[in-house]
């Protein structure tokens, strides 16, 4: 996959995109990752990218020409055109659904930055295929939603972690959250790991990890259990956490 980020602060998405698991795979040629300065494609001298809203109103808008003329000479680079998404508060918020989607359905996807009040609307209209929110707040710009959206998609792509078991196992991809993990030293300040985990039954240890999954789950996140993909044993299972929970608040 190649994505390209369109914004006014490259450096800083950069500086994100260019370390540890992300960096590694960009270096493997695993994705491509080209952040493009969007006033390049300014046409004033000043190198202006944005100005104020008709109608009045607080703040600055980007205007739609550098915008369109940056993805038009990344259409043309690419030779193809790339599915462009508009970071925006406004937008779908992204869920780990949404990312294996769009990891599996397009090897070429560009993102847009805001910044100030936000973009042009006829740059939505007529040039963005969808807009995508990190979640229901307000950021100052699409940098952070752009590098957040980015590493979500890369760690999908094939050569990234080192086994597709990586994510399948992690939190969201099945629709549970994950099991809680332990490392050395077995006892820590009084705590101690619990013992199915220094058993070495690897079906035990399954079973035992399946079940936190869903504990976990109806602890922290009630709301994924509807969909949750549970057999009919998990089912009773988790009927019998739930009636000890109702007993212990009871009491
Ligand atoms: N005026 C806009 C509104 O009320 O919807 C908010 C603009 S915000 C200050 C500037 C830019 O930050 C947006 O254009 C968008 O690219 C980005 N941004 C802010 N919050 C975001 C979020 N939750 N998800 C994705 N992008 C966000």
């Amino acid at each position: 996959m190649r994505i390209d980020i369109i914004t006014l602060f490259p450096e800083m998405c950069e500086a994100v995109l260019s370390e540890s698991i992300i960096g590694r795979a960009r270096k493997s040629g695993a994705v491509e990752i080209v952040c493009h300065q969007l006033r390049d494609f300014a046409f004033d001298k000043h190198r202006r990218v944005d100005d104020a809203p008709y109608g009045g109103g607080m703040g600055m808008l980007m205007m739609a020409e550098p915008i369109a003329l940056c993805f038009e000479s990344i259409c043309e680079e690419l030779g193809t055109r790339p599915h462009f998404v508009y970071m925006s508060p406004k937008g779908r918020v992204i869920n780990q659904q949404v990312v294996r989607e769009m990891s599996q359905t397009y090897e070429n996807v560009c993102i847009l930055c805001g910044h100030y009040e936000g973009v042009d609307q006829r740059v939505l209209d007529t040039l963005v295929d969808e807009e995508l929110s990190i979640g229901d707040y307000v950021l100052t710009g699409g940098e952070l939603p752009a590098v957040v959206f980015a590493d979500a998609l890369c760690r999908m792509l094939p050569g990234v972690l080192s086994s597709d078991e990586c994510f399948e196992l992690e939190s969201h991809y099945g629709g549970l959250l994950e099991y809680p993990q332990y490392t050395r030293p077995e006892v820590w300040r009084g705590e101690t790991v619990p013992s199915v985990l220094m058993s070495g039954h690897h079906a035990n240890i399954e079973k035992w990890r399946r079940e936190q999954a869903i504990c976990e789950t109806a602890r922290l996140r009630p709301d994924m259990l509807e969909s949750a993909n549970l057999t009919d044993k998990e089912k009773v299972f988790l009927k019998g956490i739930m009636a000890e929970d109702n007993t212990s608040s009871d009491t």
